[in-house]
């Protein structure tokens, strides 16, 4: 069966050239890029490279570019340090719809003392920007708000929440991992002194990642080791990783701007083609600022884990919004922050597209999803319900 792979902001494949481009570090190229010899210096100089394309990738310079092993770490990484680098604050600043790397550590840190606010978003996953400017305080020492959310696409005007905090002296970290490759990144062009990308979610392999942190930032090191990464990061590179990353930042650079139009215009075909077709659907998220490659859909009044396991027998891959808490399907903290209504949240799919699919690929999901909805929703009593209060009126909400 082919699979169609919709799952990308969960993680993309591995894109041919950089595993061409990788594969040889794995092979005959194993030397220590630390080594006085040159065969390790040959590695040492194609890492440099990398890091080339990673900094021009975000308008960075190369000695702002610290290799990591995940998104996950460059976000710890990040706030830790901003943490430990101004003892004397004892405040964070996020948002209710961070993804857990950033989350679960500020409720990890809050648990230590730290005092966190979290500021809220609105119905369309907007961030609040009165409620953001009216949480930074003299005792702020770190924002961190994500670019781009995992589960909407929608995006945070983090540039000017940069600048915001810049007036008042407060580190600013941004979670780029959904960003990055997908929109236009310009570090020249703003105040965000640090911010968090992953290989995996722009065609390199998973195990690597960037935290990239602006020429004059005060630092301290997650991992302490040897002088690897100018004493920023100790730990032997992960040279494979760090090669293929270095050759997706390269492809994305080229190719960004035309194949994110490609892709718009098919997430956007599988978006108004589902609103059509399924009645009692919505689209959660401001559908202006978002990533092009996003939707997150609702189907009123089924479980999304349903939908999954029918998509799953067409080989078709997506992911829910819901998360398992004590054995119960919740909504997902970002569905719930916006304040999507229950008998929505509940039935809520992302789609995430990529450059390697295809119109037929779109054509298939929207001639299986219609079927698999009207299925599931034969067997909900609160769909009959509904229905007969409706008495047949398809709304789109
Ligand atoms: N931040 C966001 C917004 C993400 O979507 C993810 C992964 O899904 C991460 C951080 C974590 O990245 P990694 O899997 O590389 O640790």
């Amino acid at each position: 069966m082919n699979v169609v792979y919709l799952d990308n902001n969960a993680t993309t494949r591995v894109a041919p050239e950089v595993l061409d481009a990788m594969l040889p570090y794995f092979g005959e190229r194993y030397g220590n890029p630390s080594s006085m010899h040159s065969f390790g210096g040959e590695v040492a100089r194609e890492i440099r490279k990398a890091r080339e394309h990673a900094a021009s990738l975000i308008g960075a310079e190369p000695d702002e570019i610290l290799f990591t092993s995940c998104g996950t770490e460059s976000d710890n990484a990040a706030v830790r340090s901003a943490l430990e680098s101004q003892p004397e604050k004892r405040h964070i600043v996020t948002s209710r719809v961070e993804h857990p790397a950033v989350r679960s550590l500020a409720a990890h840190l809050a648990r230590q003392g730290y005092r966190v606010t979290e500021v809220p978003v609105d119905a369309d996953g907007i961030l609040d920007m009165d409620r953001y400017e009216a949480s930074l305080t003299p005792d702020t020492a770190v924002v961190s708000l994500m670019w781009a959310n995992n589960e909407t696409g929608v995006l945070f005007p983090v540039e000017r929440a940069a600048e915001l905090a810049a007036q008042h002296g407060i580190l600013f970290h941004t979670d780029a991992v959904q960003a990055v490759g997908k929109i236009p990144i310009d570090m020249k062009r703003n105040r965000i002194d640090m911010l968090s990308l992953s290989g995996h979610k722009l065609h390199a392999p998973k195990g690597v990642g960037v935290l990239y942190v602006r020429r004059g930032t005060p630092f301290k090191p997650f991992l302490i080791g040897g002088h690897q990464e100018r004493g920023r990061r100790g730990g032997t590179e992960n040279v494979p990783g760090i090669i293929a990353l270095g050759k997706a930042c390269e492809l994305a650079a080229g190719k960004m701007e035309d194949e994110n139009t490609r892709v718009r215009a098919l997430r956007d075909r599988l978006e108004s083609g589902l609103l059509e077709r399924v009645p009692n659907t919505r689209v959660n998220g401001n559908r202006e600022f978002r990533l092009p490659n996003t939707t997150s859909v609702s189907f009123e009044f089924v479980e999304g884990e349903a939908i999954l396991l029918l998509l799953n027998e067409f080989g078709i891959c997506a992911s829910s919004g819901s998360a398992c808490t004590s054995g119960s399907l919740q909504p997902s903290h970002v569905l719930r922050a916006m304040g999507v209504p229950f008998t929505f949240a509940h039935g809520s799919i992302r789609f995430s597209l990529s450059v390697y699919n295809t119109e037929e690929e779109i054509d298939f999901v929207l001639e299986k999803v219609p079927a698999v909805i009207e299925n599931l929703r034969r067997l909900s009593p609160y769909w009959a319900e509904a229905g007969a209060a409706c008495s047949g009126t398809y709304t789109n909400a």
